[in-house]
């Protein structure tokens, strides 16, 4: 509130400087410049007409001499010239009597080179200063000058409109955050038993999986003051002007007491102190203020402190240590029924077709987020429009999860018949190996219509249930199936392409992971070579073993994929009528379903050629 009376402030003084400036340039400098032209002309001629009894007013300023002349029609010119020594002017002109003449002029002139070469140029550094300065403001979201104080008014009363019903499936999370709410709610209770509740909880699991979004059910739930601030809002250009807001945040926090503070993405913020040279002061210095202030106030005050994240092994040991952030709620990515409560929950705010099988989406959606899971939804509405209807219904949805995980189709792109024909072999290469395993999820689904993701086709495959545990087995019969779409174009058409480049990252990730994570190998034991990094983000690993061991894990890894690749071989070279005959179908039908494609494997092969 202060900084925008003192920005009006500043505005209004610059508009009144602007308003001086011009008015001097007008009332001095402009006449002066838009003086009616005169003629110049020579001495001898001035005094001609002075003696003629021409002349009517004369000034004399500095070097020049200006004169007015009234010819014989009575029309008034204006002339002027260079001024000599001429000692005898002013008696001459004093002969006629009726010349107006003046010197005085030069006194103007020198009013207005002071106020040219000293109040312009100031009025125009202070209009640049001020540019600049609104500038700089603008960079740094905020007020340049105002040191040590932050202008994060960041009090929000609830008004986030969202509760605990928006948020579906994090029930272990709910039930952690309702304990806050109920606290604020009623303090006395958890003080008559003498009981603290955490000062902070630390919300954090893989993007997208409402973390956000609880914290704002809470404020919405709990109805008392509720700050929001995100990591990246305390990070500043100058050293100390992130502390500064986190007590001035802090600050606030308590007068309002009982209230809510939530500080997303606080790992921008909350990052190891690592002591290296050249470190970052100025989060290291917000970061100690932060920690200051957490043990700073009273816990039974009832400010209670949330916060978001999704790198927490990369935070300081010292947020998380008890009396801080000493409660950790995970948001895990949904399992199958919390799929299908998120679904419902954003379905809602779309017009659907009954009986929509919401479990039929959320079966073939393992792993997406409450993010991923709101844009299917969303996109689904979009095509029920793009198609001109009212109501969303399956097969929109069954779309957009396409979509969401490969791209939109793309119609339009050209792909040679032979192209076509290997693409086809490879798909339904990977679908039979996935077939043929016991071990292996059915196939939904295989289509040949190229994505916007750059696939230009794939199988889908999708588990009956929800699948927690992976077996050795299951991860060998995953790993023939990636390779089961190369197979498939060296058995045929013996070579390869390209198109399995993403199939082999995949078996190879997977591959790694069994010898150096799972241990599933057989030349090592339960042994960890490997360790997950970032869990939530991308789950990068970090190799922790000698060179000698790097070497034998690769060609353990190669073994596994070796071996897995030759079976993949074998099970086409057994299936290598059904091969073709499923290949062609599906290149005449470019989209083919799971029990399409079931129904011509388990049809006997008379069946087959008699069509
Ligand atoms: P993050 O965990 O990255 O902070 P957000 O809270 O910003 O994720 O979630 C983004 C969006 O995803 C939300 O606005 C909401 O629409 C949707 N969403 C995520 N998780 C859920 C959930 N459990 N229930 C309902 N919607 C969810
Ligand atoms: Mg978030
Ligand atoms: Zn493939």
């Amino acid at each position: 509130m202060n900084d925008d009376k003192n920005y009006v402030k500043r505005i209004i003084a610059c508009i009144a400087l602007s308003v001086i400036g011009l008015l001097i340039l007008n009332a001095l400098i402009m006449p002066a410049l838009t003086k009616a032209p005169a003629k110049e002309t020579n001495y001898s001629f001035f005094l001609n007409q002075v003696d003629e009894g021409r002349v009517t007013q004369v000034k004399i300023e500095n070097e020049e001499v200006r004169f007015v002349v009234v010819d014989d029609e009575g029309n008034e010119k204006r002339y002027t010239t260079y001024k000599m020594n001429d000692p005898d002017l002013v008696s001459r002109l004093h002969e006629h009597g009726e010349i107006i003449f003046n010197e005085s002029h030069q006194q103007n002139s020198l009013l207005i080179n002071f106020l040219l070469s000293w109040v312009l140029p100031i009025v125009g550094f202070m209009l640049l200063w001020n540019l600049l300065f609104k500038g700089m403001a603008k960079h740094m979201g905020g007020n340049a000058l105002s040191f040590g104080k932050s202008n994060a008014k960041i009090y929000v009363k609830a008004q986030t409109g969202k509760s605990f019903d928006d948020v579906a499936g994090q029930d272990e999370a709910k039930e952690a955050l309702e304990e806050i709410v109920d606290f604020l709610h009623n303090p006395n209770k958890y003080a008559d038993i003498g009981a603290d509740l955490p000062k902070g909880a630390l919300l954090v699991g893989p993007p997208g999986t409402g973390k956000t979004l609880l914290a704002q059910a809470v404020a919405g739930e709990a109805n008392v003051p509720f700050f929001s601030i995100s990591g990246s809002e305390f990070v500043e250009m100058f050293v100390g002007m992130g502390a500064a807001k986190v007590r001035d945040l802090f600050k606030q926090a308590n007068e309002k007491a009982p209230c809510i503070v939530f500080i997303d993405e606080i790992d921008t913020i909350g990052k190891k102190r690592d002591g290296s040279l050249g470190g970052n002061d100025e989060r290291e210095q917000t970061l100690n203020q932060l920690l200051t202030e957490m043990d700073g106030f009273d816990g039974k005050k009832g400010v209670v402190i949330l916060a978001a994240t999704n790198r927490p092994e990369s935070l300081d040991p010292a947020l998380l240590r008890p009396g801080r952030f000493d409660r950790r709620i995970p948001a895990e990515l949904p399992d199958l029924a919390g799929r299908v409560a998120i679904l419902k929950v954003h379905a809602k705010k779309v017009k659907t077709e009954e009986n929509i099988d919401y479990n039929a989406i959320a079966r073939a959606t393992a792993g997406a987020s409450g993010a991923e899971l709101a844009n299917i939804i969303n996109e689904a509405a979009l095509r029920a429009v793009r198609n001109g209807r009212k109501l969303v219904n399956q097969s929109d949805l069954e779309e957009s999860v396409e979509v969401v995980i490969a791209g939109y189709q793309r119609k339009n792109a050209v792909i040679s018949q032979k192209e076509k024909e290997i693409i086809a072999y490879h798909e339904i290469g990977h679908a039979l190996v996935a077939a043929k395993q016991k071990d292996a999820a059915p196939v939904h689904k295989i289509t040949i219509i190229p994505r916007t993701s750059g696939a230009l086709g794939y199988t889908m495959q999708v588990d009956e249930g929800e699948k927690f545990l992976l077996t050795k087995e299951e991860a060998l019969a995953r790993i023939a199936t990636l390779t089961g779409g190369r197979s498939a174009e060296e058995l045929i058409f013996n070579s390869c392409t390209s198109g399995a480049s993403n199939d082999i990252e995949q078996a190879t990730k997977l591959a790694r992971a069994m010898v150096t994570r799972y241990g599933m190998s057989d030349s090592f034991d339960m042994i960890a070579l490997e360790t997950v990094t970032n869990q939530y983000l991308g789950g990068d690993t970090a190799l922790a073993c000698s060179p000698e061991t790097a070497a034998r894990i690769d060609d353990e890894v190669n073994s596994i994929v070796r071996s897995s690749h030759e079976k993949a071989v074998q099970i086409l070279r057994d299936n290598i009528n059904k091969l073709h005959e499923l290949a062609h179908f599906l290149l005449e039908k470019e989209t083919i379903t799971g029990e399409e494609f079931m129904e011509i494997l388990n049809g006997s092969p008379a069946d087959a050629t008699a069509e």
